[in-house]
C-alpha cells in the first residue's frame, strides 16, 4: 500500500486544479459526512487536560494530557509517539506508561520538535544515550530544535504575551535541555522507516514540510489502519492550518501540507490518532473532513495567486479572502487571513513595492515623535481615533494610536483599551482565534498597566 502511496498523492496533485470544484461540492454528500464547521473544544483546553489513559483497542494507548503520548504495546516492547510536555503532569504520564506498558520501551517516535511533544525527552536520555532506547525523528528534527534552542531568549520574550502562566522571563530559570538530543533514526522524505517489533507493522513517513513545522513525522499501523499525526492537523479538529504562528516560526508552505493531506487520504485510515484533544474515527469522515481542510488550503492558495497576478495589495487580499461556506473549517488556531499573508511572503518576501523607504533600516514608526509635534500632541490624535471608533473602525483607531506609541497620555490609554475591548469582543464572537485572543489580551494587559502607573 505505501509503494503506491506516493504516486497516487502526485496524480491526485495534477488533478486537483481540475477537480476542485466539484470535489469542494459534493464533499459532504459524497461520504454521507458532515464536516462541522467549527469544533466544540478550545485551544486553551489543552492546558486543563488531566492525564488518563484511553485505549484506542487492545494494545495501543492514548496517555491524555496537554501534550498526549501514545503507548503500543508488542510482545517484544513498547513504542511510544511523543513524550509530552516538560511540565509537572509529564510525571504522571511517566506512571500511567509504566502502569499499561507490557514490556520494555524499545523506541520513542517524537513527531515535532515542539515542547508539547519533546518536552518529556530528557526524561528517556540515559536509556537513549545506552542504546536501548532508539529515538526516531524527521531528519529536520535537528535543524528545528537549534532555531529554538539558539533563539531561546528571543522566542521567550514572543511566548510570554500568549502563554503567560507556562513562560518565566527570569533569566535564572533552569535552561531546556531536551533541544540538544538528536534521533538516533532520523527519517528522511521519500523514504519511509519500516520495522516490525514483536509481529506488529510499523511504517514511519518523513512528508516534506507536514503540519506545524518541516519537521512533522507519521507512524502508520498498516495492519490496523491507524495513522498517529502529532500535529499534522494541529490541536484542533477539523481546523485551517496554522501555516503562519503568530508566535514566530518559518513559514509552513501551503503546497507541501496539501501533499501530506493526499498522502493521508490515499492511506485511508480507519483512525487519526492525533495528539490533541479527540481520537478521530471512521473511513469516511475522515476522508471527508481531510478534504475538507486539502482543499481549503488549496481554495486560499488559489485565490492568493489570483489576487497577486492582478496586482492586488497583501493587506487587500487579507481584507477579501474567506473560505466559501462548503470549505468553512475551524479558524480558531490557524487563521486564513494570516495564511494568506504568509503565501503572499513565502513568495516574494519581505519587500513589498510599496515604498522605497523600506529598502533601508530607518522604520515607519522613525517620523512619530514629528507627527505627534505636528498635531499638538496624543490628545488630539486619540480624540480623532475616538471618531475612528464610533464609525466602527477600530483598526483605523490603532493604527492612529500607534502613532503616539512613547508619548501616551491617559486619553491615548484609554481610547486604546476601549478599541482593543472591541477587537476582543469581535474575534470572541467570531473565529476565536487563540493566538489573536492572546495578543489582544496581553496589549490590554500593558495599556491598563500604564494607565495605573504600574
Ligand atoms: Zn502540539
Amino acid at each position: 500500500m505505501l509503494a503506491t502511496a506516493r504516486p497516487i498523492a502526485f496524480f491526485s496533485y495534477t488533478i486537483r486544479l481540475l477537480s476542485l470544484a466539484i470535489v469542494t461540492f459534493s464533499v459532504g454528500e459524497a461520504f454521507g459526512q458532515d464536516v462541522e464547521a467549527d469544533v466544540d473544544v478550545r485551544v486553551d483546553d489543552l492546558q486543563s487536560l488531566e492525564v488518563s489513559v484511553q485505549p484506542i483497542n487492545d494494545f495501543v494507548f492514548k496517555i491524555e494530557g496537554e501534550g498526549a503520548i501514545f503507548l503500543i504495546n508488542t510482545s517484544e516492547g513498547s513504542v511510544l509517539v511523543d513524550t509530552g510536555t516538560p511540565y509537572a503532569q509529564n510525571e504522571q504520564q511517566r506512571t500511567a506508561i509504566r502502569e499499561h506498558a507490557t514490556g520494555p520501551i524499545k523506541k520513542i517516535i517524537v513527531t515535532h520538535f515542539h515542547g508539547d511533544h519533546s518536552g518529556g525527552l530528557p526524561k528517556w536520555k540515559s536509556e537513549i544515550d545506552a542504546g536501548e532506547i532508539e529515538f526516531v525523528a524527521h531528519h529536520r528534527y535537528t535543524y528545528m530544535s537549534r532555531i529554538q534552542d539558539e533563539l531561546t531568549p528571543f522566542f521567550l520574550r514572543r511566548y510570554y504575551p500568549l502563554y503567560p502562566t507556562r513562560v518565566s522571563l527570569d533569566p535564572n530559570r533552569p535552561p531546556s535541555v531536551h533541544w540538544e538530543m538528536e534521533p538516533t533514526r532520523p527519517v528522511f522524505p521519500g523514504s519511509d522507516y519500516a520495522f516490525e517489533l514483536g509481529g506488529v507493522k510499523f511504517v514511519v513517513i518523513a512528508p516534506e514540510n507536514g503540519g506545524e513545522g518541516e519537521d512533522g513525522v507519521l507512524l502508520w499501523l498498516p495492519e490496523s489502519r491507524i495513522l498517529f499525526t502529532g500535529d499534522l492537523f494541529g490541536p484542533l479538529y477539523p481546523m485551517f492550518p496554522n501555516l503562519y504562528t503568530i508566535r514566530g516560526e518559518k513559514y509552513r508552505d501551503p503546497l507541501d501540507y496539501i501533499d501530506a493531506l493526499d498522502l493521508v487520504l490515499d492511506l485511508n485510515p480507519a483512525v487519526i490518532a492525533h495528539t490533541h484533544f479527540r481520537v478521530i474515527e471512521g473511513e469516511d469522515y475522515i476522508q471527508a473532513s481531510v478534504r475538507r481542510m486539502r482543499d481549503a488550503v488549496q481554495y486560499v492558495w488559489d485565490e492568493t495567486v489570483l489576487g497577486m497576478n492582478a496586482g492586488k495589495t497583501v493587506w487587500e487580499m487579507m481584507r477579501d479572502i474567506q473560505l466559501p461556506e462548503t470549505l468553512a473549517v475551524s479558524q480558531g488556531h490557524g487563521k486564513v487571513s494570516w495564511s494568506v499573508r504568509a503565501i503572499h511572503d513565502i513568495i516574494t518576501g519581505w519587500y513589498y513595492y510599496d515604498t522605497i523607504a523600506n529598502m533601508y533600516h530607518v522604520p515607519p514608526t522613525a517620523i512619530n515623535d514629528d507627527l505627534v509635534d505636528l498635531v499638538g500632541g496624543g490628545d488630539v490624535l486619540a480624540q480623532r481615533a475616538k471618531a475612528h471608533l464610533r464609525a466602527d473602525r477600530p483598526l483605523e483607531a490603532i493604527r492612529l494610536l500607534d502613532v503616539a506609541t512613547g508619548n501616551e497620555t491617559k486619553a491615548v490609554l484609554e481610547v486604546r483599551i476601549e478599541a482593543v475591548e472591541k477587537l476582543l469582543s469581535n474575534a470572541r464572537a467570531g473565529l476565536a482565534n487563540y493566538s489573536e485572543i492572546g495578543l489582544l489580551k496581553a496589549d490590554l494587559r500593558a495599556s491598563r498597566a500604564t494607565l495605573k502607573g504600574e
